[in-house]
């Protein structure tokens, strides 16, 4: 693949050059936050902060977090800093984790973030030449609505198909040779499931690459998923509040994420103590909006846990690198005190063989946990004897085990049996909060 950017300039400008762009944006930044929004003006007041005391980057810890609780306690005007006759858009969170967010833009707001995903989709090699199809859901989440906007960016030929409708996106990505997917991982993989039911072999599609995120996925499923559609599968990351996705995407390297960083300054700290980590450290993602005009949230804990590297990318980028998020701080389960994410029962099935279609069900009973996984056969690893069945339910135990200290029960359970997702995956059933 020729290198290719959709901003050279921004994506490969030396990283001095960078922090001197983010100083400057930031300053001014701050201001406008604090001329704006009174919530987090009293935030720094607190701290006994004005806006000079924020001369640069290296000044940005001094600043105030915000976190979920602050959205959703000032839902839904309570951040904005512009008044909504210059706003355009609403666009608003999955809810995956509670209630609602909703971020605002003005023009200028979706203007940067769609040059965000259009960096995304040339980085896995889109041009005008290309059919994308998003399937992506489209509405208030911003999936579907970032990507379209990136795709006409770049000039690509888009299929807004939205999500869901398996038998008319497959219909619709033969007959007019779309090139590029975009959707989330659980739904790529669902696409690629049905393909192969419907007969058709991952050399006859056109596509060349997956554009997947919104939701955590491993190394495992990426090749899964490349395997049966016959593609390139890249990684893509953002969320509602810093406006979507394209805060961070992959290249053609597929070695984490590169991160928007002249609009988006990211700091990783101790999610405990909130103490900054140098790079390289494993811990919570913190984003300060450089450019956002309608919602510029300041020093916005993500919840989502990752590490950040800054280095030499073969592509030619010097963007900084975040690794996938293996999930939230609030994805993690607490089982018997021990702390489980679903990735890494995600990984061992996919190391064992099996597809990444399984769901998690926690309940209590006489004060103690149940931790339970069922899993689907893949049709060839259907087991028809019971013992056949037992010794790999038994095989899957001792894995998962080994994986996470604790020992869960298995239930393999009958191909297809485990409800499809279009847009996010549901892998958790946690009934111990119903108590
Ligand atoms: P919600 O928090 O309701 O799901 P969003 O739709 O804004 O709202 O989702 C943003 C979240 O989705 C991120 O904070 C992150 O946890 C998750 N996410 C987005 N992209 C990825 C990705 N590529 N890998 C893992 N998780 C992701
Ligand atoms: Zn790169």
């Amino acid at each position: 693949m020729s290198k290719q950017y959709y901003q050279k300039e921004i994506e490969t400008m030396p990283y001095e050059q960078m922090r001197a762009l983010q100083s400057e944006r930031l300053c001014r930044q701050v201001r406008h936050v604090w001329d704006n929004v009174p919530y987090y003006r009293s935030l720094m007041e607190e701290k006994g902060l004005t806006p000079d005391d924020i001369r640069g980057v290296e000044d940005l810890h001094k600043l105030p977090f915000l976190k979920k609780d602050d959205l959703r306690d000032q839902y839904p005007y309570g951040l904005l800093a512009k008044p909504l006759s210059d706003c355009v858009r609403i666009q608003s969170t999955s809810g995956t984790t509670g209630r609602r967010v909703v971020a605002f833009y003005t023009q200028n707001d979706v203007d940067l973030w769609e040059d965000c995903c259009a960096r995304a989709i040339t980085a896995v090699g889109g041009t005008r030449e290309d059919v994308c199809q998003v399937a992506y859901g489209y509405g208030l989440f911003t999936g579907g609505p970032g990507l379209n906007g990136g795709s006409h960016k770049v000039g690509c030929l888009t299929l807004p198909m939205s999500s869901g409708n398996t038998d008319r996106q497959i219909q619709f990505m033969m007959d007019l040779g779309a090139t590029i997917l975009c959707c989330t991982p659980s739904y790529a993989a669902y696409i690629g499931e049905t393909l192969k039911e419907k007969g058709y072999k991952p050399e006859d599609n056109k596509l060349k690459a997956g554009i997947f995120g919104a939701e955590p996925w491993t190394e495992e499923m990426r090749r899964d998923i490349e395997k049966s559609l016959g593609i390139k599968a890249y990684d893509i990351y953002g969320l509602t509040e810093t406006s979507g996705p394209g805060v961070a995407f992959e290249c053609e390297d597929q070695s984490g994420m590169h991160i928007n960083e002249d609009h988006f300054l990211a700091e990783i700290i101790d999610p405990d103590t909130g103490e900054v980590l140098p790079e390289g450290e494993k811990g919570e993602l913190v984003f300060t909006a450089l450019t956002k005009e309608a919602f510029p949230l300041l020093r916005y804990r993500t919840r989502d846990i990752c590490v950040l590297t800054r280095g030499k990318c073969a592509c030619g980028r010097t963007l900084i690198k975040m690794t996938k998020p293996m999930g939230r701080s609030d994805d993690m389960m607490i089982i018997r005190g021990v702390n489980v994410f679903p990735s890494q029962i995600e990984a061992v099935l996919l190391s064992e063989g099996y597809s990444p279609n399984y769901q998690i069900v926690l309940d209590r009973v006489n004060n103690t946990d149940t931790f339970d996984v069922n899993v689907e056969m893949t049709p060839d690893r259907f087991c028809d004897t019971v013992k056949g069945t037992q010794e790999a339910e038994k095989k899957l135990v001792n894995a998962m085990l080994n994986m996470l200290g604790i020992r869960p029960n298995v239930h393999l359970v009958a191909p297809k049996s485990i409800a499809r997702s279009e847009g996010k995956a549901v892998r958790v059933i946690d009934k111990r909060k119903l108590h």
